[in-house]
């Protein structure tokens, strides 16, 4: 079988490295998107470190809330590597306020980062996969965006949009071969809660059943299934995987 290649955009944020490292160990070929200058430093030597070379894997910088630069790069990695069999759109950023006090700029950039750069990238690589009749699109939404999140207006609409997205293209590619489904995380220990203050992140651990925060590879192992083709019964599908936080809704 042909070897897969897989884009995962934030992939070398907390969970986006979980998501690159378990693909990559499942002989697909990952491209790690990130965007700020030196974010691929760390990650490049865990990957290393882990044992995989550049055979496995490749770092691309690109600002996927940017249509043109999503499009640029996604032209230049494809023309570098090949057609995207599998894309992760992991990448996203909080910009919390309670909506009172939320500024348009955190509005934006919010929904700009989380919900268009699905848009911006999935646009990208979507023909290719329908020419091949196989594709995967697997977009990272959360409990929030389920459940509704105080101080978050902008951050669960955008993750929100993320699962109309995800049923709405499903049911558009189904005969082609392409699968198209989401996965909500609950609270996964990454850069993104640790800077959640010391009273709130007990106090979220104190509400989740299974009384722990996930860890990156709890959503990796996710990808891994719904990437694969043992799932290509699976489409339309929003996967919660939050240690049962979704119970109280
Ligand atoms: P993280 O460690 O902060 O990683 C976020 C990644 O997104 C980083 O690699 C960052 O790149 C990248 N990114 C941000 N803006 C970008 C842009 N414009 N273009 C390209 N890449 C961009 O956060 P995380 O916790 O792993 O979160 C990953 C995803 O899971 C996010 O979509 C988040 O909303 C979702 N999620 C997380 C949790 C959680 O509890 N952690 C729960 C539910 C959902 P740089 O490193 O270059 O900045």
């Amino acid at each position: 079988m042909k070897r897969r290649i897989a884009l995962v955009t934030g992939g070398v944020g907390g969970i986006g490295t979980g998501i690159s490292r378990r693909l990559a160990k499942e002989n697909v070929f990952v491209i790690a998107n990130y965007v700020i200058p030196g974010s691929e430093g760390p990650f490049v030597e865990a990957m290393r470190a882990a044992g995989f070379s550049d055979a496995q894997f490749a770092v691309m910088a690109g600002d996927v809330s940017d249509f043109k630069v999503a499009e640029e790069m996604v032209a230049q990695l494809i023309a570098q590597y090949g057609p995207v069999d599998i894309l992760i759109n992991c990448a996203g950023i909080t910009r919390d306020a309670s909506f009172r006090k939320m500024s348009l700029e955190q509005w934006r950039s919010v929904m700009s980062t989380n919900l268009d750069s699905v848009f911006n990238v999935t646009k990208q690589v979507i023909e290719g996969m329908v020419a091949q009749e196989w594709g995967r699109i697997i977009s990272i939404s959360s409990v929030n965006g389920v459940k509704g999140a105080f101080g978050q207006t902008n951050y669960a609409a955008a993750k929100a949009g993320i699962l109309g997205f995800t049923k709405s293209l499903a049911l558009e590619v189904a005969k082609k071969g392409v699968t198209v489904n989401a996965i909500s995380p609950g609270f996964i220990d990454t850069p993104m809660t640790q800077a959640m203050p010391d009273a709130a992140r007990s106090a979220v651990i104190a509400a989740i059943p299974i009384e722990r925060m996930g860890v990156p590879a709890d959503i990796a192992n996710a990808v891994a299934y719904l990437a694969s083709n043992e799932a290509s019964y699976v489409t339309g599908t929003n996967l919660a995987v939050n240690g049962g936080v979704h119970l109280y809704q």
